[in-house]
């Protein structure tokens, strides 16, 4: 018997098994606790993987596929309820002789899966993943040799090769191939503007999702949200209507406040397709030529459609490039000495400052921030406070619905906390209050003052951006993008020096 193990960030429409299966061929789903409990992930994504998964099978049965599921429930309570475990099982009662996969989009899983079916007494073949617009091989060609790399330059090549947003002539639309410098509103810009932002669609969980709701209180007490306020869809089909609905009601805005923040509104214009996006109910040639479609037909401007696309050929496939072609080992890159752990109000309790706490409370209920939030809020804490890459990529793998090990490493240890020492960042995204009270109203309801720049009621964030210059000196004093911060410090005073050592000394403990 052959059959054909589909993962769970694997559902696509367009599988490649989809079109190798005969009618006798089995298609397998598992559902592994130990995976699931590996570290406490979000319980709205352990619900949107498996509910996706077993919507996902059930069309399949429904158009006449054989299928084998081991879910949640399955298996002795007591049971390690493993990947082993199960594959074994369904090896032995279904006779599978040759086992195929679609290559894992995460390193330790491409590493288990050949042990996992020499375990099991199978076959194994690899089939070519088709998850990602851009083959690994033409990413690893494009980076070859280069010592830094730089996002804009993949962007590029990749806006011709998908013929994205281009003239009669190949040249890039508007003029220009990056918007990024029209795409920047203040939150005072937001709030005079007072653009009306639309709710997103609402998601009604059926008797399938409900069942996993129970499923996921039940195996994994502990992890952070709350499984009942589940809210995404779980079927390509709703995932389309949440994709159609963000280009007809939010594209339009994306643009401008793409780095805005604000109290009370945690996706503003952003899309919410990742949750989606990286488990294949969405494609990520479908959300682009969308995208590309509402400029053509003027519902939506040049500079927000191109936000949009770079996003996604721009930043999503070079982040999963940058994975690729580092291998495992990126893991441990900790170019900067972080040695701090987390401190406990991350995990529980509310963080003190007014920004990290919004944007904390926000990823415990829902599982999402946007990325300003997750960059410029709490990964401009974790770079400035020196937390240890480990835990900062755990915390973030925690509390993220659309969390996988590809996307993480390299956000995380490339953008967030320079650890990898500038692969592809050209310098660490730090800032201090000014940033954060110039594109959020986060300070206004704060016990910290962003105008005092030391001292136990200065805003942590202005003495932790110069104590962070002062202790990495020697690392970014020749990188001409951080030069002039540099020489800013130099002309500090030994007094103004050694108020800030002391404040950030006070707050980190
Ligand atoms: P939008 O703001 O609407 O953006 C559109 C799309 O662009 C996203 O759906 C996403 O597919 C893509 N995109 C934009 N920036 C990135 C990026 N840097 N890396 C990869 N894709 C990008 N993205 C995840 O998919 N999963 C994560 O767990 C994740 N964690 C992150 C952690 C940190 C510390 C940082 C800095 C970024 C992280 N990102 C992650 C990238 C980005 O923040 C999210 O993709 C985005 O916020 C998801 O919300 P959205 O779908 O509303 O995106």
């Amino acid at each position: 018997m052959r059959a054909f193990w589909i993962l769970g960030d694997q559902l696509q429409h367009d599988h490649p098994a989809l079109e190798l299966a005969g009618p006798k061929d089995l298609f397998l789903f598992i559902e592994s606790r130990a995976r699931g409990a590996h570290l406490r992930y979000h319980s709205h994504k352990l619900v949107l993987i498996y509910s996706a998964m077993r919507h996902y099978a059930r069309s399949l049965e429904s158009a006449g596929r054989r299928v084998a599921y081991h879910a949640l429930e399955d298996g002795p309570s007591g049971g390690k309820g493993d990947y082993a475990a199960a594959l074994e099982g369904m090896v032995r009662k279904h006779k599978i002789t040759s086992l195929a996969v679609m290559r894992p989009s995460e390193w330790a899983m491409r590493e288990a899966l050949p042990k996992l079916a020499r375990k099991a007494g199978v076959e194994l073949a690899e089939l070519e993943s088709n998850q990602f617009l851009v083959p690994g091989a033409d990413f690893t060609r494009w980076a070859g040799g280069r010592k830094h790399l730089l996002m804009a330059d993949h962007y590029q090549v990749q806006r011709r090769r998908l013929g994205l947003l281009l003239d009669a002539e190949g040249k890039p639309e508007g003029g220009q191939w990056s918007f990024d410098a029209e795409n920047r509103e203040t939150h005072a810009q937001f709030a005079k503007a007072r653009p009306a932002i639309p709710p997103l669609p609402r998601e009604k969980p059926d008797g399938v999702t409900r069942g996993v709701i129970e499923a996921v209180r039940r195996h994994f007490p502990g992890h952070p949200g709350d499984p009942e306020a589940f809210w995404l869809p779980v079927t390509r089909e709703r995932a389309l209507h949440w994709l159609d609905d963000f280009i007809a009601r939010r594209l339009a805005q994306f643009g401008p406040y793409e780095d805005t923040m604000a109290e009370g509104e945690p996706v503003l214009f952003h899309s919410v397709l990742t949750p989606m996006l990286n488990i294949g109910l969405l494609r990520p040639r479908e959300c682009v030529e969308r995208a590309a479609a509402a400029w053509k037909e003027k519902r939506a401007p040049l500079a927000s459609v191109e936000g949009f696309i770079r996003q996604i050929i721009g930043w999503r496939e070079f982040i999963n490039g940058v994975y690729n072609l580092e291998g495992p080992a990126y893991a441990e890159h900790n170019a900067l000495g972080a040695e701090r752990p987390l401190p406990p109000w991350m995990q529980e309790g509310e963080p003190p400052l007014r920004c990290v706490a919004e944007c904390v409370r926000q990823a415990r209920a829902t599982g999402y921030n946007h990325h300003i939030q997750r960059l410029m809020v709490l990964g401009n804490f974790f770079l400035l406070g020196g937390y240890a890459p480990r835990e900062v990529v755990r915390w973030y793998m925690e509390h993220y619905v659309d969390a996988y090990d590809w996307v993480m490493q390299p956000n995380v240890l490339g953008m967030v906390l320079y650890a990898d020492g500038g692969r592809f960042a050209t310098k660490p995204y730090a800032a201090g209050s000014g940033y954060i009270g110039r594109m959020g109203n986060y300070c206004a309801q704060c016990r910290f003052d962003p105008k005092q720049k030391t001292g136990p009621k200065a805003c942590p964030f202005n003495y932790l951006y110069w104590d962070f210059f002062a202790r990495h000196r020697a690392r970014f004093a020749g990188n001409p993008r951080v030069g002039m911060m540099i020489r800013t410090l130099d002309k500090k005073s030994p007094a103004e020096r050694a108020a800030i050592q002391e404040s950030a000394r006070d707050f980190l403990g």
